[in-house]
């Protein structure tokens, strides 16, 4: 019987061991041996926990009280339990109009504080060290630290009302995503980052190799390899940006990867690499038409354990990017230029990845080595396009859709309303394919889609909103109202249809312009 319990406390406590502290002390001995480095961030104030609100807020006024010339604060919004949410602005005295506009984020997820502390401890050695303080004559830089507060607070992925923040950039239903993509959308920027951490024990990951293996890289890459991104500007992002920001991590003795996360695929593991979806932030910022990526740093779930040396990847990351944007302003402001009216392109409506075998290394948990596995790769940096549709020279929404018009504006969009009733030759869009799930996602019952077009004479009322694609977000305005789309209002149920059904969106197709409006 003492036997019997003694086994059974014994597993247990391996089991809480496991949970709580996944992570060998000699994987992490071997692997990812933490920096010893001295960093004035809240969280290193103390031995155990992570930054709370207070501590965030207290850091930011002692910096903005240091450094009156060089930071300030707004709050954009609040947080579902009435936190204030603080936006850092950082530049100098001189006129930003020409400056490279960047925008960094942290603390989307609540469990993935590396995001958080590192950007924090950016903030710390841009004020602290004069040379770094150069940056400014070139860059402005807002800073989202904490962007789920609710959520960093209990550790805990979710927001409050349990939506995950980066599967909300399109259909925007949690009150944070909504104030932060207002902020994003006034501040325009041209190269944004987002700081986000991975879960290196993955369940599926357990079953590889007799005792599993772990995910082996410090840090993993996410640039979006959505086709209505044009090529000049995902090329662009990844020489020189990402690249650049790899050597980095790689002269720091740091290992990266292009972000890949396994999946489920009918009942196989595969291995999903990059994304094109704009539900998240990576897509969602680079259809906005600017550099953007989602980093992603090995950290969820495994506490404190390297914590310094996870500071660190986020902090050289984020400040390589600004150097690349210091050393690259003008070729920045050139390609933007160029993409910022891809007039010629068909839009990609749908795509899919390219599937193809590769390897990747991994840490063979049992062995405590590295190794490299032969996996099958769905590549989303070299998608296809199944569905394409020619570029309309506007959109236009029927009046009584009033929510999907708000979210446009949040999103950026530039929007015009017909001042009279007017008839016009556009294409009509009926759905001939309705599937509206029966489980929900984030809060919604996906309606997916198929439908036909057809070229019809219209007679639209006044106030019929008007959706120009000649302005800057045009791309972000194709991925969320053709119909097909994977994240499109439709999709998401922002506009409601069924079988049969004639949509209230219309595109325009001619060149001339649509008179008339206000
Ligand atoms: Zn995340």
């Amino acid at each position: 019987m003492k036997r019997t319990l003694s086994i059974f406390l014994l597993i247990f406590s391996f089991a809480v061991n496991a949970q709580f502290s996944p992570q060998d002390k000699k994987l992490t001995e071997k692997f990812f041996p933490d920096f010893d480095l001295e960093i004035n961030t809240p969280a290193f104030a103390k031995k155990k926990g992570f930054t709370t609100y207070d501590e965030l807020m207290a850091f930011i006024n002692e910096k903005v009280s240091a450094h009156p010339e060089l930071i300030s604060y707004t709050f954009i919004g609040e947080s579902q339990k009435g936190k204030k949410i603080p936006l850092l602005s950082l530049s100098n005295g001189k006129s930003d109009k020409k400056k490279t506009k960047v925008w960094m984020q942290g603390g989307l997820h609540g469990n993935e504080p590396a995001s958080t502390e590192g950007l924090l401890y950016l903030i710390d050695r841009l004020l602290e060290d004069p040379e770094q303080q150069l940056l400014f004559d070139d860059i402005a830089l807002q800073i989202i630290p904490m962007a789920n507060i609710d959520g960093y607070e209990k550790q805990d992925r979710y927001a409050a009302n349990g939506l995950d923040l980066n599967r909300d950039q399109t259909k925007l239903n949690a009150p944070e995503s909504v104030s932060l993509k207002q902020a994003f959308s006034d501040f325009g920027p041209d190269v944004a980052l987002d700081f986000h951490e991975y879960r290196p024990f993955r369940r599926d990951f357990a079953r590889m190799s007799e005792w599993g293996i772990t995910a082996a890289y410090d840090v993993m890459f996410l640039y979006s390899g959505n086709l209505n991104i044009p090529q000049e500007l995902r090329q662009f992002t990844e020489e020189e940006f990402v690249n650049p920001a790899k050597e980095k991590i790689k002269a720091n003795g740091l290992s990266s990867y292009d972000y890949i996360t396994s999946t489920d695929y009918h009942g196989e593991t595969h291995f999903n690499l990059g994304a094109v979806n704009p539900r998240s932030s990576a897509t969602s910022y680079a259809l906005s038409n600017c550099i953007s990526t989602l980093i992603e740093v090995r950290g969820v779930g495994i506490g404190r354990t390297s914590y310094k040396r996870r500071v660190f990847t986020t902090f050289t990351i984020a400040q390589s990017y600004l150097q690349s944007a210091q050393a690259k302003a003008d070729q920045i402001k050139q390609v933007l230029e160029r993409t910022e009216n891809p007039s010629a392109q068909a839009i990609v409506v749908k795509s899919s990845r390219k599937v193809r075998s590769g390897k990747i290394a991994v840490i063979d948990i049992g062995r405590n080595e590295l190794d490299s596995m032969e996996v099958i790769i769905r590549d989303a940096l070299h998608s296809k396009a199944t569905l394409k549709r020619e570029r309309p020279s506007a959109y236009l929404i029927l009046p009584g859709n009033e929510a999907a018009i708000a979210k446009l504006k949040t999103l950026g969009m530039s929007i015009q309303q017909l001042s009279n009733g007017q008839s016009m030759e556009v294409e009509a869009y009926t759905i001939t394919e309705y599937n509206r799930k029966t489980h929900s996602y984030e809060g919604v019952y996906p309606q997916e889609v198929e439908a036909k077009l057809e070229i019809k004479m219209v007679s639209f009322p006044a106030g019929t909103y008007v959706i120009s694609l000649k302005q800057r977000r045009s791309n972000l305005s194709t991925a969320v109202l053709e119909p097909e789309a994977t994240s499109s209002f439709i999709y998401f149920e922002v506009i409601k249809t069924d079988l049969g059904e004639e949509l209230p969106i219309y595109r325009y197709l001619k060149t001339k312009e649509i008179q008339g409006l206000k």
